[in-house]
C-alpha cells in the first residue's frame, strides 16, 4: 500500500509518493505541483485548491483561505481576532472555538477549522489517488515546528476527518532537511540551518546531517509570521492612502479588502524582482478605480519590523543549539517568502556572505521530505533510507503548575523526540485526597503567561500528612510532537495508569465520528456532482456529433429536419439545464433519445 506526504500549508498545499527508491512531488488536475489551500462554497458546488482561489473575489464570504491560522487556537485568541478583521468571510464564536459560517446550496452550514483543513487533506489524497491509481490512506501531515499541542492535535483531527490515517506528523524544517540531505548524499558531518518562511508561519530549525542521519538541535519559529503578514502590511498602508486621497475608510468593505489584498500579494511578488510594482484595483469601493504604486524599499521599511523578528529569532534559536554562526555550514531556503531580496540580503550578511542554498525547491522540499519519512516509517525497507536516523526537539517547554502560579518545566525546549518525562507531586494539605494538575507549554517563569494546556484532578488519594501524599505525573511526548499525559499514585503503589485527555477546545471523540460522516457524504454529493457533470458534457458532445452527421448525410430531408430539430431541442435542453444538477435517470432517458437519432442514420 503506498504512502504519502503531504505539506498542508496556510497559503499551499503539496502532496508527494516515494516509489521506485525516489520521491515524486504529485501534480494536482490542473497540472500545478502546489495546490491553493483555498476552499470555496457556492449554491451548486464545493470547490478546492485553484477552482476555489478563483473565486476569492466574487464569492468572498464563502471563499475560505489560511484556515491554519486559526487551527488548534480558541476564539478570544488576539491573532484570531486581529486576522479576522482582513478575511473576507466570518469567523464566529462557539464556546471560545472559532468556526466558519458558509451558504452552501443555499443552506447555512457552520465548520470548524478542522472541517476545511480537512476538505484541503482529502483533496490531496484524491490527487495522490488519481496520480497512483490506488486508494491511499497512510499518510504523513507536516506541520510548522513552532506548534504547539493544540495545533498538532487539531491537524490530526483533520487528518482523520479527511479519512486518512495519520501514520506521523513531521515538522516542517525537519522535513526539508531531510529532502535536501538524501538529495546531497554527502557522508560528511555537516550543521544546516533551515530557514523556512511561507505564508503564514516561519520556522527555523539547526540539523547535524550526517549522510542519512539527521540530528535536529533546536528550533524556534514564530506560528504567525509569514508572507500573508508582508501583504497585511500593505493593504493597511493603502487603506491609510485611500483615507487621505479619497477620504474614503474602506476598512469595514471586506470585498474591498479581499481584493486589495490580492493586488498587494501580486505587488509584493513583483517586487522580489522589480524595484517598483503598480497596485490597481477597478471599482474598489464607492466607485474608486484604485492606482498607485509601492516601491521595493517603501516595502521593506513597512515590514522592517517584521524582518528584524525573523532575525531575532535566527539569533536565538543558534542560541539554543548551542552553537556560533560560524558552526553553521550551510543555510537552506524554504518557503515561498524566502524569494524576499531583503530577506535574503540580511541571511547573507548575518552569516558573513555565505551562500544561501537554493538547491531545494522551496515549495516542494516540506512535502518531499514528509514522503520520505512516511516511507521509512512504513517499514518498507528501501535501500536508499538504510540507516536513516531522525531525530527531533520539542519547540516549546512544558510544565506543571506549582503554588498555582509558577512553571514548573518539566520537559524543556529543544528537548529530544520522543522523550517521557516524570514529574512527582504531593499534598499540601494533611488530610487532602484529591489534587488538582494544570499543565502548561511555554517559556514564561508564572504560568498565566503561558499556554493553558490541561487540567485533571488525581481523587482516592489516600491520607496522609502534609506532604506525604504522592503521585507520579508522566508526560509523554511522541515522535510527532505530541503530549500524553499519565499519573500514576504511590502510596498504594496502586501504579493505576490514568490516561488523561488533555483535548480542552479539541474535538470530542464523537465529534470526529459525526464529522467523518458528514465528509464521506460531501464526498459523494460531489462525486455524484462531478458525474453528472461528465454525464452532461458527453452528451453535449454526442449531440453536436450528431449534427455534423445529420449535415452529411444522405437522409431525406424530411428525415434530416426532424432529427436536427430534435438534436436542436437537446442543445437547448442542456444549456438550460447547464447550472442545474439533473439526475443521472434523466440524464440515462436523454442519452437513448441520441443514440435512437444515431441509430436511424446509421440505417441510412
Ligand atoms: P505556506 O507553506 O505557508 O503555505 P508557501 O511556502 O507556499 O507558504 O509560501 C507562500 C507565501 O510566499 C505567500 O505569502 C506568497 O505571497 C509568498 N511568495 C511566493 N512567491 C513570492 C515572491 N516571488 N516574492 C515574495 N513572496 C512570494
Ligand atoms: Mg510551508
Amino acid at each position: 500500500m503506498p504512502t504519502i506526504g503531504i505539506d498542508l500549508g496556510t497559503t499551499n498545499s503539496c502532496v508527494a509518493t516515494y516509489r521506485n527508491g525516489r520521491v515524486e512531488i504529485i501534480a494536482n488536475d490542473r497540472g500545478n505541483r502546489v495546490t491553493p489551500s483555498y476552499v470555496s462554497f457556492n449554491d451548486e458546488e464545493r470547490l478546492v485548491g485553484e477552482a476555489a482561489k478563483d473565486e476569492a473575489t466574487s464569492n468572498c464570504e464563502n471563499t475560505l483561505c489560511e484556515i491554519k491560522r486559526l487551527i488548534g487556537r480558541t476564539y478570544d485568541d488576539p491573532i484570531v481576532q486581529s486576522d479576522m478583521q482582513l478575511w473576507g468571510f466570518d469567523v464566529i464564536n462557539d464556546d471560545n472555538k472559532p468556526k466558519i459560517p458558509v451558504v452552501y446550496t443555499n443552506k447555512r452550514m457552520i465548520f470548524c477549522p478542522e472541517q476545511i483543513s480537512a476538505i484541503v487533506l482529502e483533496e490531496m489524497k484524491i490527487t495522490a489517488e488519481a496520480f497512483l491509481d490506488e486508494t491511499v490512506t497512510d499518510a504523513v501531515i507536516t506541520v510548522p515546528a513552532y506548534f504547539n499541542d493544540a495545533q498538532r492535535k487539531a491537524t490530526r483531527d483533520a487528518g482523520k476527518i479527511a479519512g486518512l490515517n495519520v501514520i506521523g506528523m513531521i515538522n516542517e524544517p525537519t522535513a526539508a532537511a531531510v529532502a535536501y540531505g538524501l538529495d546531497r548524499q554527502s557522508k560528511e558531518e555537516r550543521n544546516v540551518l533551515i530557514f523556512d518562511l511561507g505564508g503564514g508561519t516561519f520556522d527555523v530549525t539547526i540539523v547535524k546531517i550526517t549522510d542519512r542521519q539527521f540530528y535536529v538541535k533546536a528550533t524556534g519559529g514564530d506560528t504567525h509570521l509569514g508572507g500573508e503578514d508582508f501583504d497585511n502590511k500593505l493593504v493597511n498602508h493603502f487603506i491609510e492612502e485611500l483615507k487621505q486621497q479619497h477620504n474614503k475608510d474602506i476598512s469595514k468593505n471586506k470585498k474591498a479588502i479581499n481584493r486589495l489584498r490580492l493586488a498587494c500579494e501580486d505587488a509584493k511578488r513583483k517586487l522580489s524582482s522589480s524595484t517598483k510594482a503598480k497596485v490597481q484595483v477597478d471599482a474598489l469601493h464607492d466607485g474608486i478605480d484604485f492606482r498607485s504604486n509601492i516601491t521595493r524599499a517603501r516595502f521593506e521599511d513597512i515590514n522592517h519590523g517584521y524582518f528584524k523578528r525573523i532575525l531575532e529569532t535566527v539569533k536565538k534559536t543558534l542560541k539554543d543549539s548551542g552553537l556560533i554562526k560560524e558552526d553553521i555550514d550551510e543555510v537552506v531556503l524554504v518557503g515561498g517568502s524566502t524569494r524576499v531580496p531583503k530577506i535574503r540580503e540580511m541571511l547573507e550578511k548575518f552569516f558573513d556572505y555565505m551562500e544561501l542554498k537554493k538547491t531545494i525547491n522551496p515549495d516542494e522540499a516540506v512535502a518531499h521530505g514528509a514522503a520520505a519519512y512516511a516511507e521509512f516509517i512504513s517499514n518498507n525497507n528501501d535501500h536508499n533510507l538504510k540507516d536513516f536516523v531522525l531525530e527531533d526537539v520539542t519547540p516549546l517547554s512544558i510544565g506543571i503548575e506549582i503554588l498555582g502560579r509558577d512553571m514548573q518545566v518539566v520537559i524543556p525546549r529543544n528537548t529530544k523526540t520522543p522523550t517521557r518525562r516524570w514529574h512527582d507531586v504531593r499534598t499540601a494539605h494533611p488530610e487532602q485526597t484529591e489534587m488538582g494538575v494544570r499543565i502548561f507549554e511555554g517559556e514564561r517563569a508564572l504560568t498565566k503567561d503561558n499556554h493553558f494546556l490541561g487540567e485533571f484532578t488525581l481523587s482516592g488519594i489516600p491520607v496522609a500528612p502534609r506532604g506525604q501524599g504522592e503521585a507520579d505525573i508522566c508526560l509523554d511526548i511522541n515522535s510527532s510532537g505530541v503530549l500524553h499525559v499519565f499519573a500514576v499514585e504511590k502510596i498504594t503503589g496502586k501504579s493505576s495508569e490514568l490516561k488523561i485527555d488533555m483535548g480542552k477546545g479539541r474535538l470530542l471523540p464523537n465529534e470526529i465520528k459525526r464529522m467523518i460522516r458528514e465528509a464521506e457524504v460531501f464526498r459523494t454529493n460531489d462525486e455524484e456532482l462531478k458525474k453528472r457533470s461528465k454525464a452532461m458534457n458527453l452528451l453535449e458532445d454526442l449531440a453536436y456529433n450528431i449534427k455534423e452527421k445529420i449535415g452529411k448525410s444522405k437522409t431525406s430531408k424530411l428525415k434530416s429536419e426532424s432529427m436536427m430539430g430534435q438534436v436542436t431541442e437537446m442543445l437547448r435542453w442542456l444549456d438550460i439545464n447547464q447550472k442545474e444538477p439533473v439526475e443521472m435517470s434523466v440524464l440515462d432517458k436523454k442519452k437513448e433519445e441520441l443514440e435512437k437519432i444515431c441509430d436511424q442514420l446509421s440505417k441510412n
